[in-house]
């Protein structure tokens, strides 16, 4: 059981205009979602947390709201101790703990982010830091002045959490300090003691090009890869349209079934859904719900690359072996790829599609029936 909190409200500030990026850094693409949806998520997963408030652009707000449905939402101020404020503006009347956070700092552990706010619960106010690992020279003029003594150095990053009460005497008392960087430094002024909690040096904050490239890595790291297999077949019945792979092929026959009976689709949706572990096609779509009846494969696809997207997962190789006396397939293998690759918004060469006869042997030798055998590798990286 997770240690309880009272209620405590999160402001993500990301107001960054990105100047040293060249474009906003807060929604750069890291490992192929927008860096401020991965700060997010790390909040998400934490039990303590209660309301989410980020100050960012209305442009950044409509892309938010593509992946959230309960965040708050404010604009940035000219300053980020201004934006800190109008993301304090819009807490709960509930909170009793408000942590502030830089929406650049997606790699935030959400252990620390509990650490965190339970030590702000006891001590009044927390700040996560990393002992200062270079050796540190006071400088003026391009030379050395004094070496401060490392060893009580201590680098601050973000969550820093605060009771209600001690942020808001420190916003409304020093918030009009224009140098200060952090919160911290306002209710150092104030007499609170501030604690130090330890944290790590994956929680950096995205500033240059390189540290997009450090948090690329450390998001592959932790990626897990999975492969499932899937399975399917068809009748093949004259008079009904031919689909394969999404794909509409002349022939006097097609597949019986209670949608298009596209076996390439749905044995491809099998073998990802196994990988997910997310069961099979026959419960999402059960074939005596009447309502589905004759729909196209492709919407059977569009539902499981939202059940993809919900495990954080991406599509990362398809590979599917048709067995069928006829039609012949060897003529349609490219523009079957095209389609597999459209219908599962994948690059072509990630796509991989061939097929076998059944030598004339039994029912699929002569042309009654054609079955599929598929495999499909998602990456997971949450
Ligand atoms: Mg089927």
């Amino acid at each position: 059981m997770p240690q309880k909190t009272g209620y405590t409200s999160v402001v993500i500030v990301a107001g960054g205009s990105g100047s040293r990026m060249g474009r906003p850094k807060q929604m750069l693409p890291l490992a192929g979602k927008p860096v401020l949806v991965r700060t997010i998520e790390a909040f998400k997963q934490v039990p303590q947390v209660h309301q989410i408030v980020v100050v960012t652009p209305e442009e950044n707000q409509t892309v938010l709201s593509r992946y959230f449905t309960d965040l708050t939402f404010t604009v940035p101020g000219a300053t980020r101790m201004e934006s800190v404020k109008n993301g304090v503006a819009c807490i709960s009347a509930a909170a009793e703990i408000v942590a502030v956070h830089d929406g650049a700092r997606p790699l935030v552990s959400p252990q620390h982010i509990e650490d965190c706010v339970l030590a702000a619960q006891k001590y009044g106010a927390a700040v996560l830091a990393v002992a200062v690992k270079d050796t540190v020279k006071v400088g003026e003029d391009n030379f050395v002045q004094h070496t401060l003594d490392r060893s009580s150095l201590w680098a601050a990053q973000t969550p820093q959490a605060y009771r209600r009460e001690v942020l808001l005497t420190a916003l409304e008392k020093f918030g009009h300090d224009k140098a200060a960087t952090d919160e911290s430094q306002l209710v150092e002024k104030t007499g609170v003691k501030v604690r130090l909690v330890p944290s790590d040096y994956k929680n950096n904050k995205i500033t240059t090009p390189e540290d997009l490239v450090f948090a690329e890595a450390m998001v592959e790291k932790q990626a897990v890869y999975r492969s499932g297999i899937g399975f399917d077949l068809h009748r093949l019945e004259p008079g009904r349209k031919l689909f394969i792979g999404g794909l509409e092929i002349p022939h006097g026959k097609g597949f019986l079934g209670h949608s298009d009976g596209d076996v390439v689709l749905h044995a491809l949706c099998d073998a990802i859904l196994g990988a997910l572990c997310a069961g099979e096609i026959g419960i999402l779509f059960p074939p005596t719900d009447p309502s589905i009846k004759g729909i196209s494969s492709v919407s059977i696809v569009k539902k499981v690359l939202e059940i993809v997207r919900d495990h954080q997962a991406q599509l990362v190789h398809l590979d599917a072996t048709i067995i069928t006396e006829e039609p012949k397939i060897k003529p349609h293998y490219e523009a079957i790829r095209k389609s597999l690759a459209c219908v599962f918004e994948m690059p072509l060469e990630n796509i991989s599609f061939k097929s076998k006869s059944h030598e004339h042997v039994g029912e699929i030798g002569r042309g009654e029936a054609a079955m599929c055998h598929a495999m499909a590798t998602v990456k997971i990286t949450k």
